[in-house]
């Protein structure tokens, strides 16, 4: 790939932090008015689980479609509540989850730059470039919850972990096994959705409410 590997790892780490520190940092300095971000979020979470799941779709069909079903119906169940959108507990929810997803990420990064190339390249470029939209997830979801400090502590933290997964996949070459994957993709995909729809579900309760 010609760039050392620390200087791809830390750079890939520190540019996929950017929208989650975007987020936080303009909702908490510039607009602190969350409620145009709270219908966002759930949509925004719904379109990441999706993304997650979908290389999975074709080889583990039973699997995905059990992800899907079960945190849909996990949100349709829960109750809707009025004085938030999304809930402290479903912003952090909403890390943990995508904390496990980068751990999984790290070491794809390493497989990554391990093939080099042009494959292993546009493989780093991707991973990057989605990284941004998933802390910007965990961002949202921490400005809607009204915690912004834990949310820049949430991005740094499972940026770090990406970051771990990687030297560690790297140093020992290793990979994650098929199984372990597939269950910890339908785990992060059923709790994503869990959030996004519930969060959703209290966006539209509340405009039905107050028209
Ligand atoms: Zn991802």
């Amino acid at each position: 790939m010609g760039l050392k590997f620390p200087v791809v790892v830390f750079g890939s780490a520190t540019i996929g932090a950017c929208g989650g520190f975007a987020v936080i940092f303009y909702h908490s300095y510039v607009n602190r008015i969350k409620t145009h971000v709270a219908g966002s979020v759930g949509i925004l979470l719904i379109g990441i689980s999706l993304l997650v799941l979908l290389p999975m779709m074709t080889s583990q069909p039973i699997l995905s479609g059990l992800s899907v079903v079960v945190g849909g119906s996990i949100a349709m169940l829960l109750p809707v509540h009025d004085d938030t959108h999304v809930t402290p507990t479903e912003a952090t929810s909403t890390a943990v989850a995508l904390t496990l997803h980068q751990l999984m990420e790290g070491v794809v990064l390493a497989a990554a730059y391990v093939a080099g190339g042009v494959v292993g390249l546009i493989a780093a470029l991707f991973l990057t470039a989605h990284t941004v939209v998933e802390t910007a997830a965990v961002g949202t979801a921490y400005v809607v919850a009204g915690q912004y400090k834990r949310g820049g502590i949430a991005v740094v933290f499972m940026q770090t972990v990406y970051v771990i997964a990687a030297v560690v996949a790297f140093r020992s070459a290793l990979a994650v096994p098929p199984a372990a994957e597939h269950i910890t993709t339908a785990i992060v995909g059923s709790v994503l959705l869990v959030v996004g729809i519930h969060s959703c579900r209290c966006v539209i309760d509340d405009s039905i409410s107050y028209s």
